[in-house]
């Protein structure tokens, strides 16, 4: 793990092997399938966890994931301000489809910083900061890289994502590869996929929940309104702060949904 805000030369030199090594991967992986991407990050790329939501999509991920390897160490932050149907949808598709390493996240100061529940009513940002960022962060600390179910199709920045890029962290220790193996994916793609597979949904996109986060924060979707508009809705906020650019926590980077 490397300080990239560190300017030593060894540091330096760290951060332009990091930045090289996702150079090289994306070199060699340019043409390659989804599941190449993935299994080649499970194999070339170091200590690599998938991170999930078991949200609306996340089953795609879990399922490469499985057959891949069943032990790759799979990332669940539970807010626990979740869906009940999220947390008995994750112990479902972790059962059915054999994932052996699910890693449940929870931030461990709740109780004394958000004991009601009430944050989120004052401070969105405080309160994903709190429940989500937090304990990610502290969770991946043990590894060289994670990957993540964003894709180029979700927003305009988006639209040169690379299967591999190196995630840079302003105040912390590490430097890692964040690996996007859906990166080119259509949303039809997904949907095939699901249907091939014979994956099963989240409960709650029948319902009208096209993307799912906690659900104080999550409501429904009409006909033809963009997927994420129930996440937040009449609020400037788009997404939970996961997501990291150029060392600095983004509302634009997407989890999966
Ligand atoms: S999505 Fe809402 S409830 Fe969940 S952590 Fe963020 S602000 Fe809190």
């Amino acid at each position: 793990m490397l300080n990239l805000a560190d300017s030593s030369p060894v540091r330096a030199a760290q951060a332009d092997a990091l930045a090289e090594k996702a150079r090289a991967l994306n070199a060699r992986y340019r043409h390659h399938s989804a599941t190449a991407v993935m299994e080649g990050a499970l194999r070339d790329a170091g200590e690599i966890a998938l991170v999930s939501s078991f949200g609306a999509e996340s089953v795609v991920l879990l399922h490469m994931a499985a057959i891949i390897d069943p032990a790759t160490p799979v990332l669940f932050v539970d807010t626990e301000l979740l869906f009940t149907e999220t947390l008995i949808y994750q112990q479902e598709v972790s059962e059915r489809l054999g994932l052996r390493n699910v890693q449940i996240i929870r931030a461990d100061d709740i109780a004394e910083k958000d004991p009601y529940g009430a944050l989120r009513f004052s401070d969105t940002d405080a309160c994903c900061h709190l429940r989500k960022t937090v304990p990610l962060q502290k969770a991946l600390a043990g590894f060289d890289g994670w990957i993540t179910g964003r894709k180029r199709f979700q927003s305009g920045s988006r639209a040169a994502l690379e299967f591999f890029e190196v995630e840079e962290i302003a105040d912390g220790p590490t430097g890692r590869l964040k690996v996007n193996p859906l990166a080119h994916w259509a949303p039809e793609d997904v949907r095939a996929y699901m249907e091939e597979n014979r994956l099963p949904r989240h409960p709650l996109v029948a319902q009208g929940y096209p993307s799912l986060g906690c659900a104080p924060c999550t409501s429904k979707v009409a006909e033809g309104e963009d997927p994420r508009a129930g996440r937040w809705r009449d609020q400037n906020k788009e997404e939970c702060g996961i997501h990291i650019v150029d060392g600095k926590l983004t509302r634009k980077g997407a989890e999966d949904k």
